[in-house]
């Protein structure tokens, strides 16, 4: 596995698949891998002739007050990780790489509800890294998780919007056995939090119940919310599918996730 530091080494590495005419698949990441990671590298891998995974924690999309400073690095596992699933190139620039000074142009989505409203300038953080990303790698696919489906959504928006050239997949939620969404910021919980947040996962469970029998998935998801306050329990309408989001803090740490309510998220 190559790995990339600046735009002209993964340019060039990228290059060569274009000369042989190979799908290439993109994978952007923060890193601190999971099997949530991993699913969608072997989606990737399924389906691509190569695999560029992109590791850049990326500093535009967090607020001055959130976790840019501890949010958990580990390049190295990171690295044997991504080789062991057949990752052709991993790109990890520094951050002046993407953001080098004088950088002034920003894409910037409207109208993004529920963690747009709660994040202000996060969606812009990750539309612009996102465009850059396919601007550099060109890749024919790119592939996002459920998890952030809100992110998914902003993305297919601006691939319409802006006329990119490259198909968009949403991979499914990897949970744990109990139900908690997989997620590198996990890793800040405690035994007791962690206990703690499975009221996230099982109060979306409820509301999807409840949408099913064609009650108020909202209020009944509010209602399970026992012990933990939501910053906002929202249906999202993303097109093809209708979800139900939340995010709840648990202690210092602030999680997301979301379940299908009707359609298909592809
Ligand atoms: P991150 O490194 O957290 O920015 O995530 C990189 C990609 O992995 C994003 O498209 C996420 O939606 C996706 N992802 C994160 N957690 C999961 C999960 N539990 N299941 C599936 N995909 C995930």
């Amino acid at each position: 596995m190559k790995i990339a530091r600046t735009v002209a080494e993964v340019r060039q590495a990228a290059d060569c698949c274009k000369v042989e005419k190979a799908r290439l698949g993109l994978v952007p990441t923060m890193g601190a891998f999971h099997d949530g990671h991993v699913s969608l590298f072997r989606a990737a891998r399924a389906e691509c002739d190569k695999v560029v995974v992109s590791l850049f924690v990326n500093p535009a999309q967090f607020a001055p007050h959130e976790d840019l400073a501890r949010y958990p690095r580990d390049e190295t596992r990171d690295a044997e990780l991504a080789e062991d699933e057949g990752v052709d190139i991993l790109f990890a620039p520094p951050a002046d790489e993407l953001y080098p000074t004088g950088f002034h142009t920003w894409v910037d989505p409207e109208g993004t509800g529920a963690e747009g409203v709660r994040r202000p300038d996060h969606f812009r953080g990750v539309a612009t890294v996102c465009v850059k990303l396919f601007n550099i790698v060109q890749p024919d696919v790119a592939y996002f998780g459920q998890k952030d489906a809100q992110q998914a959504a902003i993305v297919r928006q601006l691939i319409r919007d802006l006329n990119l050239e490259l198909e968009l997949r949403v991979v499914l939620t990897v949970r744990d056995p109990d139900g908690l969404a997989l997620s590198s910021r996990n890793t800040y919980l405690s035994a007791d939090e962690r206990l703690r947040a499975l009221t996230l996962p099982r109060a979306l469970r409820a509301g999807r119940e409840a949408y099913a029998d064609g009650a108020d998935p909202v209020a009944a998801a509010r209602a399970a919310f026992n012990g933990l306050d939501p910053d906002y329990v929202e249906v999202l309408d993303l097109g093809n599918a209708k979800l139900l989001a939340a995010a709840a803090r648990v202690g210092e740490t602030r999680l997301i996730d979301n379940v299908v309510l009707e359609g298909e998220l592809t």
